[in-house]
């Protein structure tokens, strides 16, 4: 097995890293696939050195392609939401620069956004308060209010939140 990045480096946890490296696949960084070759199934694959454009042909089995995606921001991008990046731009409780039109998981960007499961969960549990707020307008506040959004001794009802940042 021969794993092929593009980078200078390993993106991924420490320990998968240093298990690979102590495993017998074979790395190699900074280099690029440039094709595919075989008759009617996979012989070999021509890859690029990045840094010295040399390129070798490797005899291989099978090919699998972990490239990731490309994210198509095309319709959010229309609808006069701010980005930052491909992200879109929320406060602590969500709230988008669009009143009433909110963004969690890894859509949804602010300083110190960590892409993870639990973070995704966790910002669709303050959207969904924020929501409720929003459209039933309670006069004192939810029991997730009470935890999550900003107030005062005395208030009863949330904060207008800030915009965005
Ligand atoms: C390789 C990899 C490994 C990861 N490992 C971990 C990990 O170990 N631990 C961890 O906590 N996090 C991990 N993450 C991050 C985690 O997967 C994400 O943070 C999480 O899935 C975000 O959830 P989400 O609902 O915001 O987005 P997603 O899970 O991406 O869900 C978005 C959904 O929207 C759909 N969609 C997109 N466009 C449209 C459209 N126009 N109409 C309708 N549907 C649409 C997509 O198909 C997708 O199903 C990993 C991510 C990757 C890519």
């Amino acid at each position: 097995m021969t794993m092929i990045h593009m980078l200078d480096k390993w993106q991924g946890m420490d320990t998968y890293v240093e298990e690979i490296q102590a495993s017998k696949i074979r790395t190699m960084l900074e280099t690029e696939t440039v094709e595919i070759r075989g008759d009617g199934k996979v012989e070999t694959v021509v890859v690029k050195n990045k840094k010295t454009e040399a390129t070798q042909e490797l005899p291989m089995d099978l090919v699998s392609i972990n490239i990731g995606f490309l994210m198509d921001t095309k319709a959010i991008r229309s609808w006069g939401l701010e980005l930052e990046g491909n992200q879109i731009k929320v406060d602590n409780i969500m709230n988008t620069n669009i009143k009433g039109v909110l963004s969690c998981g890894d859509i949804a960007t602010y300083p110190g956004k960590y892409k993870l499961l639990i973070t995704a969960c966790s910002e669709g549990a303050a959207a969904a308060n924020t929501a409720y707020i929003y459209v039933k307008q309670p006069k004192k506040f939810t029991v997730g209010e009470l935890y999550a959004a900003p107030k005062e001794e005395g208030d009863t009802q949330p904060k207008a939140s800030e915009s965005p940042a």
